[in-house]
């Protein structure tokens, strides 16, 4: 061992990573594509860490690759607690800063948030990581004590040769579970039960159709869908030894995320609420179905070519009008027009102001793009803050 490694991409973990190995004296060599091509093949080093954003195939090297995760995992000091890992298509931030919430001494990071990399920084006795399927790739060793895998519908089909190799990388979470481990997963969801069987540690379902054991009156987990991660952090919480008075008063104060059915503020008795993180079809069915209705919806943006017409099927009886903004205003409009009200709008500010001319008291005002943001805004997260500004404003 000389001590040299390399990190290959330099994105927020590919830093922490590079971070984490020069404090423990690596020597460190960083490679990016912005800075050109990479060398084929690279240099001989210790190891290699690659950064989730970069797939295997990319990488022509014979020295060993493993991923930020394994990495931060291998250099946990002394005395550092187990993980607990999240893991699915939807839902993993919600359910991992959940379970992070019942757990206040926990380090809560990973895929949202703080890298792993920078819990190597002192003792925690428990790490909730959020791990999306990228990372699960480049684990090799990595221990995951309990996993929570919420769902599987198809995503990230650029990168996988198909649903079964994406589902194949979610189910390395519990490949290295120790023997006292287990696995929470969705029962409804029969590609994670199938995903769930080679599992050697004991298997928890958690359903819709059961009761739940605590109550949820907290307005940051309306909707079946935080109804969903909510019983998946629960459980696990509670198979990690957690009191379920300490679970029950997590679950009534937990914040929420911002972005994912933030409630801004109420004017006039019309609730304004942020959903900018739907950047596509399915994330804004999802908002639908968890509010009552008469809603003024804000939609459109940089489209992924995905029809609107789900929406407008869940938008029945709800929906008082939509307000159209950014590239695919025009496909938005066709979609629910002839149906529902079209109020053209092209911009965020505009759309605001005219839903507070449109919406009466007992209405909700809600930005559900169904769309990206890239036509009008950095991402999603400044989309979320202009909207939030603009409402603070009225
Ligand atoms: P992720 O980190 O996996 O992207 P988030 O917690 O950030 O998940 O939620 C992103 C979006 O996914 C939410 O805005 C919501 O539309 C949807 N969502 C959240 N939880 C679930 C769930 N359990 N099932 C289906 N969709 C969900």
């Amino acid at each position: 061992m000389n001590n040299r490694a390399a990190v290959i991409g330099m994105g927020k973990s590919g830093k922490a990573a590079t971070a984490l190995l020069k404090s423990r004296g690596y020597d460190v060599t960083t490679y990016d594509e912005k800075d050109g091509a990479f060398p084929s093949p690279f240099p001989a080093f210790d190891f290699i860490v690659l950064s989730p954003g970069v797939p295997r195939a990319k990488v022509n090297a014979t020295s060993p690759v493993i991923g930020e995760i394994e990495l931060a995992w291998r250099l946990l000091p002394k005395g550092a607690g187990p993980i607990l890992g999240i893991t699915g298509t939807n839902g993993k931030s919600t359910t991992t800063a959940l379970l992070g919430h019942m757990i206040p001494q926990a380090f809560v990071g990973g895929n949202l948030g703080r890298p792993f990399s920078e819990a190597c920084e002192k003792v925690y006795p428990v790490h909730v990581v959020e791990l999306s399927s990228f990372q699960l790739e480049s684990i090799v060793d990595t221990p995951v004590l309990g996993s929570i895998i919420l769902n599987l519908t198809p995503d990230h089909l650029d990168r996988y040769a198909s649903q079964a190799e994406y589902g194949a990388a979610k189910a390395r979470i519990f490949k290295n579970a120790p023997k006292n481990g287990w696995v929470v997963v969705n029962g409804d969801d029969p590609a994670v039960l199938e995903l769930s069987k080679p599992a050697t540690v004991p298997v928890h379902r958690f359903s819709l159709s059961q009761p739940f054991e605590f109550t949820l009156n907290n307005r940051a987990l309306r909707g079946d869908h935080n109804r969903q991660n909510a019983m998946a952090a629960a459980k696990c919480a509670q198979l990690f030894g957690l009191a379920n008075a300490q679970i029950q008063a997590a679950l009534d104060t937990f914040p929420g995320l911002p972005h994912r059915l933030e409630l801004v503020r109420e004017v006039n008795g019309v609730e304004y609420i942020n959903d900018s993180k739907a950047t596509n079809v399915d994330s804004s069915l999802v908002a639908l179905a968890a509010l009552k209705g008469p809603i003024w919806l804000i939609a459109g943006g940089k489209g992924k070519g995905a029809p609107y017409e789900p929406l407008v099927t869940a938008a029945r009886g709800k929906v008082a009008g939509v307000l159209t903004i950014g590239d695919d205003a025009p496909v938005v409009a066709k979609a629910f027009g002839g149906l529902f009200t079209v109020h053209p709008c092209e911009t965020l500010p505009r759309a605001i102001a005219e839903a507070q001319k449109l919406a009466k008291p007992g209405d909700t005002v809600l930005l559900s793009p169904a769309c990206a943001s890239y036509d009008q805004f950095d991402n999603f997260e400044h989309r979320g803050d202009t909207f939030k500004r603009l409402v603070n404003a009225l």
